[in-house]
């Protein structure tokens, strides 16, 4: 049975094919053969089956030509979430990773910091960040510890396995100096997840060397390995919950569930579509596949070639064009 919002009338595109999202039951739920239509204001007006298209055209007042066909090994995804970036670090992205952090502060952070007030400079480097991380609705967060000041911010990437923040409040930065390196232990996410905490993934550039958030779901992927590798016991995450970290976690995490992070009715539709046997792409498909394959295919091995469009809040911005968005 459709759902849909009968407030939003006015329909501006009708995507039909196979969505892939999380819901708060189902880390992945796959929906084949579904119709979707995206109102003028970009939201997401209903989600039906493929065989109620007739029925859906009559309500909304669209007309079959108008419905696009996702083509075989292609599926809708949510967009990515990078709760975590700094995007002030993004020249220097990918260098000096195994340096310790208050060298790393002193040799890139600062210097790079107070070349912003070059406003040519900010935009140069501002503007490859947004094109390079999918999403243009970008929340300003910052590090909780901050509030801690600059010696709390030492604590928080040299957090013990506790997580101990409070610990190394009380520690004195100079203390910390020689240990502390740009990396910061491996999180117990199932933990974190029993304790119902809203979790989601962050690329943490340049403490992070990739802006890319299907990097930061293949390292979620291999930590929990780790975990497991260390205590047999620890029960390894699936891809299908890092998907969900990643997609509607995040968007939980940034209290923006209510607007983004998977299909629902009412919200914006933000959307990767996916062609997992892309020309030129990464993956070889041998043999067809069932949509969960092809995510998990997409997941472990894809890139960016396998990013045919990106649509936020229903505007596509992926490819770029010099026209105006649809
Ligand atoms: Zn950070």
């Amino acid at each position: 049975m459709a759902k849909f919002n009968r407030t939003n009338t006015e329909i501006a595109h009708v995507y039909r094919g196979t969505f892939i999202h999380s819901t708060q039951q189902a880390a992945v739920q796959i929906l084949e053969d579904a119709l979707l239509g995206v109102d003028t204001e970009g939201k997401i007006a209903f989600i039906g089956k493929g065989t109620e298209q007739d029925r859906l055209c009559q309500t909304f007042g669209f007309n079959l030509s108008e419905i696009t066909q996702l083509a075989q090994h292609e599926f809708f995804m949510p967009g990515l979430v990078d709760t975590h970036i700094h995007a002030s670090q993004y020249s220097y992205a990918g260098t000096a990773l195994d340096m310790p952090l208050l060298q790393w502060l002193n040799t890139y952070t600062f210097p790079v910091e107070s070349r912003f007030k070059d406003l040519e400079f900010a935009n140069r480097v501002y503007t490859k960040v947004v094109r390079n991380i999918f999403m243009f609705k970008t929340k300003i967060l910052t590090h909780f510890e901050n509030d801690f000041g600059q010696r709390a911010l030492v604590g928080k990437v040299c957090m013990d396995r506790n997580n101990s923040v409070k610990h190394y409040k009380e520690t004195s930065q100079e203390s910390q100096e020689e240990t502390c390196r740009l990396c910061s232990g491996v999180l117990n996410v199932r933990k974190v997840l029993k304790h119902k905490v809203r979790l989601g993934l962050g690329t943490d550039v340049a403490g992070g060397y990739s802006a890319s958030i299907l990097d930061a779901i293949r390292r979620a992927l291999e930590s929990s390995k780790v975990l497991t590798i260390q205590d047999p016991e620890y029960d390894t995450l699936t891809f299908e919950e890092v998907f969900r970290l990643a997609t509607l976690g995040g968007s939980q995490a940034l209290s923006l569930d209510d607007q983004t992070g998977n299909f629902e009715v009412g919200k914006d539709f933000d959307a990767l579509r996916v062609n997992v046997a892309a020309p030129g792409g990464p993956i070889d498909l041998i043999q067809s596949e069932e949509p969960k394959i092809l995510l998990e295919k997409f997941l472990n091995l894809g890139d960016d070639r396998n990013i045919v469009q990106v649509f936020v809040a229903g505007r596509k911005v992926v490819p770029f064009t010099d026209a105006t968005p649809e």
